[in-house]
């Protein structure tokens, strides 16, 4: 995946560093931004495909991209044992 979506980011409009919060309250203003941004779905599969530690990507917290990406993989041996 490319990184052309990047221009189009609604954080281009907040301060460097706003999706790598530091605290809870952090969290909570960048995923409010992400809320409202219309390349989000780009960028948590760019954050998913990367395996990208920190930051909030695509709206989703690192606790919530290691889910997804757990359950992804859960998902792909489950079809993978049914054929
Ligand atoms: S989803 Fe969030 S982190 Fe990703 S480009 Fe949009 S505003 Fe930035």
């Amino acid at each position: 995946m490319g990184t052309e979506w990047m221009a189009d980011g609604k954080c281009r409009d907040y301060p460097a560093g706003t999706c790598f919060p530091r605290d809870g309250v952090g969290v909570i203003i960048a995923q409010r931004i992400c809320a409202q941004c219309p390349v989000a779905s780009q960028c948590l599969e760019y954050a998913l495909d990367n395996h990208i530690d920190h930051g909030i990507w695509g709206g989703r917290s690192e606790r919530e991209r290691r889910r997804i990406l757990r359950e992804r993989r859960r998902r792909r041996i489950s079809n993978t044992d049914a054929h």
